[in-house]
């Protein structure tokens, strides 16, 4: 049965007929509506109650066709004409007063020649059937709803939410929908997820906060919210309808509403007035409560997710001990300890452990298993590897629940990363403390109070060092300890320690001893967040031996500051560019200075351009191991003459044998060296005096040729025999005679004069060729025979020509001495001097031999000595050698004597000039 066979069965008070029992007399009193119509179906008059709410109630002129009195839907049921109808039950909407349809269900049956149309109003009818089909339709999405949300994907549910709001939306004709839930602060509401129609406004947003005004609804029904016209009680409701009208469903659980449904810009009883207060409760339901076990789910999945990587990340996990005595571990510490298999039985399990650690850890296991005492140990783990940092756990358990429902559960933690960094946390304070302890220092701690600084700590090492402690020390005593007269000074450094926050001071502590220490403190202020002093952390050293020598090289630099103050000698140290770093006052006063200008003066302004080359030749020939050399150098002073000074250079080095510096000391030879020239003059003109007789012969015997010649030609002219070639002839060699005479006599001016200041490059052979025009005549004279050997060639001396002629002329007119000597007790001797020279790469070497007999061997090494002769007393000097020697060395060569078979033999070396001297 029908609900609209109950209703029709209400309506005629009895039970509902089958439609050929319907009544079929017009006698009856009529209800509901009646047509009296033609064959054809033309109504040709109405009767009945409900004809006044037709639009078209009488029949007017022509009979309409009854199709003329329905809506277009249902035309479709009265095709044709009444006959085609009858036994059918016609359900006909009827055009009703002011648009207002009319339900009607009926029949016809044949009266008379015609038809009648027997309508009844099955309006409730219809609702219910509404009612009840709209029921279906929410069950129906209700269920669909509910099992969309269960089953789909957690991934897909926000999609698959949104279809489900939707396809709410859209059999409702919601324009707006959305799920509102509490959100998770439970600060108030929030739009979980809404849907739109595509023509509505946007009324919500996705995650937007509502905050509380859906608490002021009514939780246990449906709340119908009224727009404009109605006005909200709480106006902040109104904003979250946007003003318009709303309709809120409330779900609620065992802890009250947890969800809305809200539909906005609905008015539900205008759109879906079939639906009771409990269908929309239904669908709230199937959609809250599977969305909100979803979200529930995802909360935990992720809180799960959550937690294994933490225990991945941590290298922990959770343990739980069965009655079996097997273990199960959580998937992540099984990995983490290398185990195929999450369960296992405990030994197996607690032989991962290290030995040492294996037995405690059972004995604590039993404790929790037996009394139930927690269980907290750190472990290591038991690795083959030697060497590797160890992997320790921290392993905690208890137990949870009782009777059958006792557990022992529990978490293991990797801490090696703490635990290895405590250990060597740990060493690092051992070796810390350790060094500490043995180091010089003494580290302390001085507490700050009211300004004040009291000792608070000292390190062991202050012991050995001051022998003292800590409790022998506060601050008055610390400051009796201060050297009275450094007392001020730490005063000073507490005052610059609190003022600047750091500090550096040099004093002197007493040791228990009574002994003085000197300490380098340094110390610095920490202060607390606040900036306030808490205390000084610093440290002394005792520097009381460097200190003692800082003082010492500091004394002992003072007595060489004045030593070279003082010194008469000149010292200075200079670069090796001759550029001048330091002077005493001796050279200063040469250089006509003072000692403060002499730094970066040019040593070398005050030599010859040769002079300086020489020097700086000289210089390079220094090395670390042969770092000395000394030699005379000659400089023009300012205003003076020539100076001449015995110099002795040092040359320091740098590391890479470089040298950086010269430190000299020189001594004023001038006096010395003039005393010498004048010397070398004096034994000159002692020389030329000597050679007196053999210069009057020289000059004698041009004069005697002269005079032959003038006295021949006299006697020629007393003959009257006057030929002109005989007279030329004669007067040529006057005249090469007065040459000669001329000649000897230049040479002796040239000999006597004072010798150059300046070395001079000659050829040795000039200077024997000029003792030859000096000595020839004379020596021939006396009858020694000069046997000169070929002396020309190339070779260049540094020197002073007239002085290498000197000392010929010495050892010639010696070995004349000499060879007279000999003849006296030997007419018959033949007496001769040999002269010849020889050179090779480097020397030249002069010989001037003769057979006078030798000197005696005894004598041989003295008679280079000055005043060393055998001559008579007014005779000889006993200067000749000994100048001649100092002449030769002077020139850089040597003078040297042997006894040859006949007489003495003496050398003259002299070096040859390089190539690069003789052309500078
Ligand atoms: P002096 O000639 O005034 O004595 P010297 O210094 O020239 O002074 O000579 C020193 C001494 O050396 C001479 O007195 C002499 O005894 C010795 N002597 C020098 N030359 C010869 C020589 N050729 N043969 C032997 N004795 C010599």
């Amino acid at each position: 049965m029908t609900a609209g066979d109950k209703l029709f069965g209400r309506l005629l008070k009895r039970a509902p007929a089958a439609a050929h029992e319907l009544p079929d007399h017009l006698g009856a009193p009529p209800i509901g509506l009646h047509f009296y119509l033609d064959g054809n179906g033309d109504v040709l008059q109405i009767a009945g109650p409900l004809r006044h709410l037709l639009a078209q109630h009488k029949p007017q002129g022509q009979p309409l066709p009854l199709r003329a009195y329905l809506l277009p839907h249902s035309l479709l049921s009265v095709e044709g004409q009444p006959r085609d109808w009858h036994g059918q039950l016609l359900d006909l909407d009827f055009t009703g007063l002011n648009d207002q349809p009319l339900h009607l269900r009926g029949w016809v049956q044949p009266l008379n020649d015609g038809w009648q149309l027997q309508m009844l109003d099955i309006a409730d009818l219809l609702l219910e059937r509404q009612q009840a089909r709209d029921r279906d339709a929410c069950q129906t999405l209700a269920a669909q709803v509910s099992d969309r949300l269960r089953t789909c994907s957690l991934t897909r549910l926000p999609t698959v939410l949104g279809e489900q709001l939707q396809a709410i939306a859209q059999r409702w004709h919601i324009p707006c929908l959305a799920v509102a839930l509490l959100d998770e602060q439970a600060q108030g509401w929030q739009i979980h997820q809404q849907f739109r129609g595509h023509d509505a406004p946007q009324l919500w947003e996705d995650g937007q906060p509502l905050g509380t005004p859906l608490d002021s609804l009514n939780g246990s029904a449906p709340q119908r919210l009224a727009g404009p016209q109605g006005r909200y009680e709480h106006s902040r409701l109104q904003a979250t309808f946007g003003n318009a009208n709303g309709f809120a469903v409330p779900y609620s659980n065992d802890q009250g509403v947890v969800a809305w449904l809200l539909c906005g810009f609905y008015t539900v009883d205008n759109v879906a007035p079939w639906l009771t207060d409990r269908d929309w409760l239904t669908l709230a339901g199937a959609l809250a409560g599977p969305l909100l076990s979803r979200l529930r789910e995802q909360r935990h999945v992720q809180s799960m997710e959550r937690l294994d990587s933490l225990q991945n990340l941590l290298g922990t996990g959770w343990w739980e001990i069965s009655a079996e005595e097997q273990i199960a571990l959580a998937p992540t510490l099984a990995s983490a300890l290398n185990l195929s298999d999450r369960l296992l039985p405990v030994g197996d399990w607690l032989s991962l452990f290290h030995p040492a650690d294996r037995a405690e850890l059972r004995s604590r296991l039993r404790a929790l298993q037996l009394q139930g005492e927690a269980l907290t140990l750190s472990v290591r783990l038991h690795r083959a590897e030697v060497g590797a940092a160890a992997t320790w756990y921290r392993i905690q358990g208890q137990v949870s629940g009782t009777g059958e429902h006792r557990r022992l559960v529990g978490f293991m933690l990797d801490i090696s990363d703490i635990q290895n960094q405590q250990q060597r946390a740990a060493a690092a304070h051992a070796r810390l403390d350790n060094l500490i302890a043995s180091s010089p220092a003494v580290i302390y701690v001085q507490r700050y109070a009211e300004g004040a600084l009291i000792p608070a700590f000292f390190s062991a090492s202050l012991q050995p060092l001051l022998g003292w402690t800590l409790e022998d020390c506060d601050t008055t005593a610390l400051v009796e300890r201060v050297h009275p007269d450094d007392r001020e000074l730490y005063f000073q450094r507490n005052r610059q320690l609190l003022r600047e926050g750091s500090v550096r001071a040099r004093y002197r502590l007493r040791d228990n001893r009574g002994e003085y220490h000197w300490l380098l403190d340094e110390a610095k202020l920490l202060r607390n967040d606040l900036g306030l002093p808490v205390e000084a952390v610093g440290l002394w050293l005792d520097v009381t031996d460097a200190t003692l020598a800082a003082e010492q090289v500091r004394q002992s630099e003072e007595r060489y500051r004045i030593l070279v103050e003082d010194s008469p000698a000149m010292i200075c140290r200079y670069r090796p560019d001759l550029t001048l770093i330091f002077g005493n006052r001796p050279l200063a006063t040469y250089l006509e200075c003072t000692p403060e200008q002499l730094p970066g003066v040019d040593l070398g302004g005050w030599m010859s351009e040769e002079q300086r080359g020489a020097f700086v030749q000289r210089l390079s020939q220094l090395t670390p191991e042969q770092p000395v050399s000394t030699a005379e150098i000659s400089l023009q002073l300012p205003g003076r003459e020539h100076a001449w000074w015995v110099w002795s250079d040092r040359g320091v080095f740098d590391e890479h044998g470089q040298l950086i510096e010269v430190q000299a000391v020189g001594r004023d030879n001038t006096e010395v060296r003039r005393s010498q020239q004048q010397l070398t003059q004096s034994a000159k003109m002692a020389t030329l005096g000597e050679m007196a007789t053999g210069l009057a012969h020289e000059i004698n015997q041009p004069l005697n040729v002269m005079r032959m010649a003038i006295v021949n030609v006299l006697k020629r002219l007393g003959n009257g025999d006057v030929q002109v070639d005989y007279l030329t002839d004669k007067l040529n060699r006057i005249d090469a005679q007065v040459q000669r005479a001329a000649k000897v006599v230049d040479h002796m001016r040239v000999f006597g004069r004072r010798s150059e200041i300046e070395q001079q490059l000659f050829n040795p052979a000039q200077a024997i060729e000029g003792t030859l025009s000096l000595l020839a005549e004379g020596m021939r004279g006396k009858g020694v025979d000069l046997r000169i050997s070929e002396t020309a060639f190339e070779a260049q001396v540094r020197g002073y020509v007239d002085q290498l002629e000197q000392v010929l002329i010495n050892l010639m007119v010696n070995a004349r001495d000499a060879l007279l000597g000999k003849r006296e007790h030997d007419p018959a001797f033949k007496p001769w001097i040999s002269i010849y020279a020889e050179r090779d790469e480097e020397s030249v070497r002069l010989w001037v031999e003769d057979n006078g007999g030798g000197i005696d061997p005894r004598l041989l090494e003295r008679i280079f000595e000055p005043f060393f002769t055998t001559k008579p007393i007014g005779v000889g000097t006993g200067l000749g050698l000994s100048v001649s020697y100092g002449i030769i060395a002077n020139m850089g060569g040597q003078l040297s004597v042997r006894n040859s078979t006949e007489g003495a033999r003496f050398c003259i070396e002299l070096p040859i000039a390089s190539d690069d001297q003789i052309t500078r």
